[in-house]
């Protein structure tokens, strides 16, 4: 059954906020929170909600998300069908509420290989196709078979093929549209007792518990991996994404900065993949920018995440996204893009996305 937040009334806003909800602790108040515990009941609201027109918004768990601070006209529809389930010898069905690290420690302990580097990212199984979630090299959906979707277009139930989804690099038809929501998903893993080639390891493979327990490691040193009691994980992970650019464009940057090594990643396109994290260090952006007493900083651990130091309201995490985003930009000529999906608030301006 759906439970809601607190209040329900039209005029009233609920008492819980976006704050509660998501990562970076930020954001206003919705109309209502309501957490549906299974698919039908997830499907159904949704469909009574649009049926209604009343604006909603689908929440997992909040952690590649920056809402708006304030009262928000919208009704918060949280993702709570939990559920790890192997249909066969290696098929997981998993429904869209589930904890994603639970999956990958399900899937490890089941002796069963393909998601282990992607061990230790926040929010929920179904998210993870919304921007096809990666890390290490890695991205679901190498593995990602089908998905179970609530077709706001067409008011339908219906599993549909991952191909159906474009995904691409942390991206899918589904982020930014709304069109779907996703309600279980179906991954295809492999049965093995070797991981996934680990690429910050050069390459090297360990067993999948020893690769889980490494990426784990690696992910902490960087914040990555949510800790209440550090404010370097109050956070939406990276905030920009790695952007893709000529190779002129990349030649030019290369020799401005005129250091060995600058991480330059070849496309298949023949365009290269920079690293937002050194372009923003390189354009005068340390890690704990702009340092003690702001509310905002960029983490300590890592330049690509903006956190909250524990006050931080949305206007101060959108003031700082902007003024790296055009640092870099008067810097190097590259516009970052923003990874999390914004509501109420662009980066741009102050007002609705
Ligand atoms: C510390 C930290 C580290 C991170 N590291 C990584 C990383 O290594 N790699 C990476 O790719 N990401 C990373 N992220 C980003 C984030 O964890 C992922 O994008 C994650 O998949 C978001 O899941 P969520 O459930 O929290 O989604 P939410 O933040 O709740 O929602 C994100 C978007 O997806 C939509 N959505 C959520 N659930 C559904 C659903 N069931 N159906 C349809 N739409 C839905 C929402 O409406 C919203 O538009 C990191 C975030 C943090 C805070």
């Amino acid at each position: 059954m759906c439970s809601h937040g607190l209040q329900t009334t039209v005029d009233a806003v609920s008492d819980t906020s976006f704050a509660q909800l998501t990562t970076l602790r930020v954001g206003g108040t919705p109309r209502d929170v309501i957490r549906c515990t299974t698919a039908e009941e997830i499907a159904a609201t949704v469909q009574r909600f649009d049926a209604a027109g009343t604006p909603q918004l689908i929440v997992g768990g909040g952690s590649n998300l920056v809402i708006a601070d304030g009262e928000l006209d919208l009704t918060a529809v949280v993702t709570g069908n939990v559920g790890i389930e192997l249909i066969d010898d290696t098929t997981l069905r998993v429904g869209a509420g589930t904890v994603w690290d639970d999956v990958v420690a399900f899937a490890v302990e089941h002796g069963l290989g393909g998601i282990e580097t992607l061990s230790g990212i926040p929010g929920s199984a179904g998210a993870t196709p919304v921007q096809n979630v990666g890390a290490y090299g890695a991205e679901v959906g190498e593995v990602l078979t089908r998905v179970r979707l609530w077709n706001r277009e067409t008011n339908t139930d219906e599993w549909v093929p991952a191909e159906s989804l474009e995904l691409a690099y942390r991206y899918s038809n589904l982020k930014f549209t709304g069109r779907a929501v996703v309600l279980e998903i179906e991954l295809g893993l492999e049965r093995t007792e070797l991981s996934q080639p680990l690429r910050h390891l050069g390459g090297q493979r360990l067993t999948l518990a020893e690769a889980r327990a490494n990426v784990l490691k690696t992910r902490r040193a960087k914040g990555m991996v949510l800790d209440q009691g550090d404010h370097d994980t109050w956070s939406a992970g990276s905030f920009f994404t790695n952007p893709v650019v000529d190779t002129a464009v990349a030649d030019t940057i290369d020799a401005a900065v005129g250091e060995a090594g600058m991480p330059r990643f070849p496309q298949p396109d023949g365009r290269e993949k920079l690293s937002a994290a050194w372009l923003i260090e390189r354009a005068g952006f340390p890690r704990g920018y702009p340092g003690e007493g702001a509310p905002a900083r960029l983490s300590t651990k890592h330049t690509l995440a903006l956190t909250n130091r524990g006050a931080a309201t949305a206007g101060d995490i959108v003031a700082l996204a902007r003024e790296v985003r055009d640092g870099v930009e008067k810097r190097f000529g590259v516009r970052l893009t923003p990874e999390p999906v914004w509501v109420g608030v662009g980066i741009d301006e102050a007002g609705p996305a």
